[in-house]
């Protein structure tokens, strides 16, 4: 390394634009970012896909014969038999071992390339001949002394390349800011945790990440960069919570005995033990002044919307208003019907609110909420807008089912600090648990109430579909009823045969079940009209109800025990899990039938898993295995950086690690002011930058 270029090299710092590289200019840089890397840290983190390794070179009097060797000598002599049947090069080349004869047959072009004199490496197997070892037709690398790394191109890393720029160039491009890096890379951890961690200084991983020595390096460096990331993560996440918890406070609920055996008292049935766990949990919570920031887990039917109906009670017996939402105005109004069951003749203000309530209806209601003469306001996403006002915000349930995010519950905090329950009834794999959702504590209903028929899933093909019809038929003349759901409204061209509710709507009413009742409900509808068509089929004066995923979330019909699902290829596992989960609400054994022909080998084995299983938690796995996480959530999404080279799914041990670590460091150093924090705090701001509101942390 010359000193002028060291100098040039210095310049830069980790967030240093890639175009003041050497090599990269306007254009590159621009290539560059379509690949993600803006930074020198971007560059220095663009780890390679892949890696090669010379064999360890071996001396000439080691080498054995029937084996590959890969030795390192000087050309002593070479000679060309072009006259022979089949021509031959021919080179002898010694170390100070020995000597070693090397033939490559039809190696007329090599009477330019080599010549006494040269250092090569050559790799081959051995044999023996007349007596003598000789390597034929070996590959070879002639190491030239003016370019000392040009045996780097036949080892080292291969990278994510692009059409614009080889993987041979971007090599090039990170080996010109490696040096700088070596000043750059600041470790975070002093040396008796990484020996006790078993880990490698930072330096180090980032030089061997991207030109190893050898294997057992390399998977040190991968194991430590990716510890790296999984803990900046985790930091992240617990900063995120410790912010919430300690500079926000929510209004404290005390739960006396009084308080808790009048709620139960709503409730016509004695709660699970699995219920009675979660109540404690939430309780002990909410009877803090720190927000409750709580997720409660648990496949559909299993009693979730009970247990939330408990937390609203002590919020109000607190003197407090809660806001319960939901994903759909479908899922809303159902939410509030069972609270008017559970809250009959009951002086606790409740309203819903949909979009159909406007002008001055909707101020109406809005001044009553301010009031404080509504206590429970049950409604969507919608609730979230700012013109809603609280005399006094305690608790907010939502009923996430994946489709809110972080970010609209960190919208919703700005306002107020409430106490917050996340319901979800997609069980979460542990993994997702502690990143997507990591912020948050868990509470779990592992079993449903008692009193569930059993639902047996059938996958049917389209020989049998009369077959299942006549069946469903029995069950409709026995007065159960049945959900038929397709994946699309109406028909659209390029989607093949998949089939539309609208269209076979007019099929199942007019030909397959003439002798019913069967109506249409889609997304598309007019709010009024799904709530009459939900009500009807709730009454039983619809037998089938045809529709499109919108009954996906949370509709309780007990007496509905069938649930077909049309061109359920289409389908993912957890929509299908929750799709089945409608069904088997009371005693009478339910039947869930998946309608599908399909080649595809991931579909198939969806609809083979949805067969053998009926748990929530293990098809969540699967959903997770089949689909990979970077598929099931994005990290963005949720305010979390992309990870380059961690899986949460394969280095989950090391998640558990680095979530344990952060979690403590946090506990210890919340504002992470400590000296020995610092470069973990630059780091950490470097990556999250401001999403995760940690401007303040600096
Ligand atoms: P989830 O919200 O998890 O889908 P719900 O709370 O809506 O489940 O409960 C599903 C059904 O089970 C409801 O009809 C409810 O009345 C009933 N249920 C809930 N808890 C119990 C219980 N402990 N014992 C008997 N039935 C219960
Ligand atoms: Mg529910």
């Amino acid at each position: 390394m010359t000193g002028v270029s060291e100098k040039s090299q210095s310049k830069f710092d980790l967030s240093t634009p890639v175009q003041y590289i050497k090599g990269v200019g306007p254009a590159r840089a621009e290539t560059f970012a379509q690949l993600g890397v803006e930074t020198v840290g971007d560059l220095l983190e663009y780890y390679p896909r892949d890696w090669n390794f010379l064999p360890e070179p071996t001396k000439i009097s080691q080498i054995e014969p029937d084996r590959t060797a890969t030795v390192i000598g000087m050309i002593e002599s070479t000679d060309y038999q072009g006259y022979r049947r089949q021509p031959m090069f021919e080179a002898l080349i010694s170390d100070d071992t020995g000597v070693c004869r090397i033939l490559w047959f039809h190696g007329g072009f090599l009477r330019n390339q080599l010549e006494p004199g040269q250092i090569i490496m050559v790799s081959g197997k051995a044999a023996l001949y007349k007596h003598q070892l000789q390597l034929t037709n070996p590959k070879f690398l002639v190491l030239d002394e003016k370019q000392p790394q040009s045996i780097e191109q036949f080892s080292g890393g291969v990278y994510p390349a692009s059409g614009k720029l080889s993987s041979a160039q971007i090599k090039k491009i990170i080996s010109r800011v490696r040096d700088a890096a070596d000043q750059l890379i600041q470790e975070f951890y002093d040396k008796p945790f990484l020996k006790q961690a078993n880990l490698i200084g930072r330096k180090d991983a980032f030089r061997w990440i991207h030109s190893p020595p050898d294997e057992k390096k390399l998977a040190q460096a991968k194991r430590r960069l990716k510890y790296d990331e999984l803990f900046l993560m985790q930091l992240g996440l617990a900063l995120r919570r410790h912010k919430v918890q300690h500079f926000s406070a929510a209004g404290q609920c005390v739960c006396t005995d009084e308080i808790d055996s009048r709620i139960r008292k709503r409730f016509p049935f004695l709660l699970t033990e699995d219920q009675n766990g979660c109540i404690a949990e939430i309780a002990d919570d909410m009877g803090k002044s720190q927000p409750m920031n709580r997720l409660l887990q648990g496949d559909v039917g299993s009693g979730k919307t009970v247990v939330a109906l408990y937390a609203a009670l002590l919020a109000v017996a607190n003197r407090m208003q809660v806001a319960i939402m939901a994903p759909t105005e479908i899922l809303a109004g159902q939410h509030f019907l069972s609270i008017e069951r559970y809250l009959r003749k009951s002086s606790v203000g409740r309203i819903l609110i949909t979009g159909g309530l406007t002008g001055k209806k909707r101020n109406e209601v809005l001044d009553r909420i301010k009031s404080g003469e509504i206590d429970i306001v049950v409604g969507t996403v919608a609730l979230l807008q700012a013109d809603i006002e609280f005399q006094k915000l305690g608790l907010v349930v939502i009923d996430e089912q994946h489709k809110f995010g972080v970010h609209q519950r960190a919208q919703l905090r700005k306002q107020t600090t409430p106490h917050c329950l996340v319901m979800t009834a997609t069980p979460i794999p542990r993994t997702l648990a502690m990143t997507a959702f990591g912020d948050l504590d868990v509470s779990v209903i592992k079993h449903s109430p008692p009193g569930r028929g059993a639902v047996v899933t059938r996958w049917v093909d389209r020989q049998h579909r009369r077959k299942a019809h006549e069946f469903i038929r029995e069950r409709l003349k026995a007065k159960k009823q049945a959900y038929f759901v397709y994946p699309r409204i109406t028909a659209v061209e390029q989607a093949g045969d998949v089939k539309a509710a609208t269209d076979e709507w007019k099929h199942l009413s007019a030909k397959v079940f003439p002798e019913f009742a069967v109506e249409l409900l889609h997304g598309q509808m007019p709010s009024a009209k799904k709530q009459q068509i939900m009500s009807e089929f709730r009454k039983g004066r619809i037998d089938v109800l045809v529709s499109t995923v919108v009954v996906e979330v949370g509709v309780d019909v007990p007496n509905a025990t069938i649930m077909v699902v049309e061109g359920a290829d289409q389908f993912g596992l957890a929509q299908l899990h929750q799709l089945r989960g409608r069904i088997g609400r009371a005693e009478a054994k339910s039947y869930c039938l998946l309608f599908a022909e399909t080649e595809n080998e991931t579909a198939g084995s969806r609809l083979e898993i949805m067969t053998r299983s009926n748990d929530g938690f293990e098809i969540a796995e699967h959903d997770l295995r089949l689909r990979g996480p970077g598929e099931m959530f994005s990290t963005r999404q949720h305010g979390l950086p992309d990870l380059k080279i961690a899986s949460i799914v394969d280095d989950f041990d090391l998640l558990v690690m680095a979530r344990k670590n952060a979690f403590e460091l946090v506990s210890q150093d919340p504002m992470l002011t400590r000296a020995e924090h610092k470069n973990i705090r630059r780091a950490l701001l470097a990556k999250f930058g401001d999403a995760l509101g940690l401007a303040d942390v600096a």
